[in-house]
């Protein structure tokens, strides 16, 4: 039986990702702050720890898939601190935490959900950055207060994006047969968008973003190839950071990568 763990199970991509998954024969365990198979809050310590030990024991020894997505946006009267701990620290935490039976099974896949912001939002807040990658959990939440949580959203998918890369390489992750890999998706109909639409900062700067395609998309179209990369389609993906956003961030930055070595 191949077992996957996908948090921020409850809602959006989070969501259209379990169906995927159990569709392509995985059996999933859900982690959300309410109606998923566990209830916690993973910007805190405590509710990082129960799911962990509940997702262990649900794994039996081995896990074929992890898939965190629980995340929030930054929003006006939102902490920036908030963001630090449930999108970078809440991810992170798990990952490692599952990382034995991740190795225990013979491949597996682990999938970070970054975003385009990383690339096409102006001024990220590098301390913000450092401090997560530092694993500096309280640096990081001071930086990210003091840059807001607006400013601070691209800079803990930035974060993300980068620890995918250099643990992906190593002895402990693909070595251990874990393939880790980061997505980048643009602007999704979600709950997460819907509260910035609903915001009268956010609201019309989701208006002015160019999407080539010519409409935003749905959580299918990123849980679709999430669920590809869980499974034998994406077993030579390895550190790889795929941006999936109908063409924004191509639009913007056309010749600025592949950059040349
Ligand atoms: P969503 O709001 O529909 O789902 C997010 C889920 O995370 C919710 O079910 C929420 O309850 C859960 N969550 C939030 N804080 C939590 C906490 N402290 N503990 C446990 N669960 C928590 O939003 P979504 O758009 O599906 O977002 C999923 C991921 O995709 C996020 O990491 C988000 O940053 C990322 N993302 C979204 C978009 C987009 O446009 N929607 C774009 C790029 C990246």
């Amino acid at each position: 039986m191949k077992r996957a763990v996908v948090t921020g199970s409850a809602s959006g991509i989070g969501a259209a990702t379990v169906a995927a998954l159990r569709a392509g024969g995985f059996t999933v365990f859900g982690i959300d702050r309410a109606s998923a198979d566990c209830n916690v809050d993973l910007g805190t310590e405590a509710g990082r720890s129960e799911a962990i030990a509940a997702a262990t024991a649900f794994a039996e020894g081995e896990l074929h898939a992890l898939v965190p997505c629980a995340g929030l946006s930054g929003l006006p009267d939102r902490p920036g601190s908030v963001l630090a701990s449930v999108n970078y620290f809440g991810t992170i935490a798990l990952v490692e935490g599952l990382r034995p039976v991740l190795a225990a099974a013979e491949e597996s896949s682990v999938v970070l959900i970054s975003s385009n912001s990383t690339m096409i939002q102006p001024k990220v807040p590098m301390d913000v950055v450092e401090a997560c990658l530092a694993g500096d959990e309280e640096g990081a939440r001071a930086a990210a207060d003091a840059a807001t949580s607006m400013a601070s959203y691209p800079a803990t998918k930035v974060a993300l994006a980068w620890w995918a890369r250099e643990h992906a390489v190593t002895e402990e992750w693909i070595g251990a047969g874990i393939r880790v890999n980061a997505i980048a998706p643009g602007m999704i109909e979600t709950a997460l968008v819907a509260e910035g639409r609903s915001d009268a900062t956010i609201a019309p700067l989701l208006d002015l973003l160019p999407i080539p395609r010519g409409r935003s998309g749905e959580p299918d179209d990123i849980a679709l190839f999430v669920a590809f990369l869980c499974g034998p389609g994406g077993r030579n993906f390895v550190g790889s950071f795929v941006t999936i956003d109908g063409g924004t961030e191509a639009l913007l930055r056309a010749r600025d990568w592949p950059k040349p070595w």
